[in-house]
């Protein structure tokens, strides 16, 4: 008998939630058709047929779903609004379903399942239960196959808290470790998930900086509640999840004694990474002489421009050690 297939875009959100998704689908006896590491062919694929005012991440999306959607008897795309009490995801994952439909032709049935749990983390199960339904009438089988998700979503968490990198568990990556002659930096690397961890789409900004030396901490390696406990100091509540942890994150980092500098990764068009790339800098430059710097990526981004600057950025933290500690932090 054949299984029926899913097919997963490695993209957005699957850096974050993989693991919940693997488990789900393969306790139903469903088989995942997951797409390969982005490459010059899907992000291309993505750029040409994406609306132009998309951000990058989301050319990159349809990239990975034109790579699958004839391999599959369902894509999976839901439609996350918002993943955290009283909070947001940016509203191009909201309306994700609608685009890709509307933009590529030929599709097999998406399950496109909203995720909402601004006002309750119940509404997860439900959304579990809707997804399911897909595949299996049977209730009680949906609610096993979702509490083992959710076993394997915190045993990934516990990994990446510890410092590991979502990509290096996703990828089952084991890093030898290396001896420097130089001595190590931490770097804390601020960013969505989907720039951080896909490697094509920041022309290996983390393994680079590990190749200098580097450690490098993320946003996903900080605990909830030490982001809860930053984030008050804020006038106002944020709208936006990403915004809250990132902020968070960085406060978090310029009251720690052992971060050596610090970096924004932005992708290009992002309305939110906009807005709070500049509240961090601007609560960075205020508190604490630290080295910070903002890089963007694009599809047309070079990867000779973005070693120059972050060999600079190394330089510069390893110069203010050394003997020139009045080196600006901001370049
Ligand atoms: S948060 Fe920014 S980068 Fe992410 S999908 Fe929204 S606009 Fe794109």
């Amino acid at each position: 008998m054949n299984t029926t297939k899913v097919g997963i875009p490695r993209a957005l959100f699957y850096y974050q939630y993989y693991p919940i998704w693997k488990t789900f689908f393969e306790e139903l006896g469903v088989e995942i058709v997951l797409s390969d590491h982005t490459t010059k062919s899907i992000m291309d694929d993505g750029s040409k047929t994406c609306i132009d005012e998309a951000c990058l991440p989301i050319k990159i999306f349809h990239g990975h779903v034109m790579s699958i959607k004839d391999k599959v008897d369902y894509l999976f795309i839901p439609r996350f609004t918002s993943v955290s009490k009283k909070e947001y995801v940016c509203p191009k994952f909201g309306g994700l379903p609608d685009m890709v439909r509307h933009t590529l032709k030929d599709l097999p049935p998406v399950i496109d399942t909203e995720v909402n749990l601004r006002k309750s983390g119940k509404n997860a199960l439900k959304a579990a239960y809707e997804v399911g339904g897909f595949f299996t009438k049977d209730r009680n089988k949906i609610k096993r196959a979702y509490k083992k998700a959710l076993e394997s979503y915190r045993e990934f968490r516990e990994k990446v808290k510890k410092g590991v990198l979502p990509c290096d568990i996703l990828d089952k990556k084991l890093r030898k470790v290396k001896k420097y002659d130089v001595p190590n930096l931490n770097i804390a690397v601020i960013g969505h998930g989907y720039n951080l961890y896909d490697r094509y789409a920041n022309m290996n900004l983390l393994d680079k900086l590990i190749d200098m030396g580097a450690t490098i901490i993320t946003v996903d390696m900080v605990d909830g509640e030490t982001i809860k406990k930053h984030v008050k100091v804020l006038p106002k509540r944020l709208f936006w999840n990403f915004g809250r942890k990132a902020v968070g994150s960085s406060l978090h980092f310029l009251e720690r004694d052992d971060i050596d500098g610090i970096i924004y990764l932005m992708a290009f068009g992002c309305g939110i990474d906009a807005f709070i790339s500049d509240l961090i800098e601007r609560k960075i430059r205020r508190n604490k002489d630290i080295p910070f710097i903002v890089l963007n990526l694009d599809e047309h981004s070079g990867e000779a421009g973005m070693d120059t600057r972050l060999e600079a950025f190394i330089d510069m933290i390893r110069w203010r050690y050394g003997n020139e500690g009045n080196v600006s932090a901001y370049g």
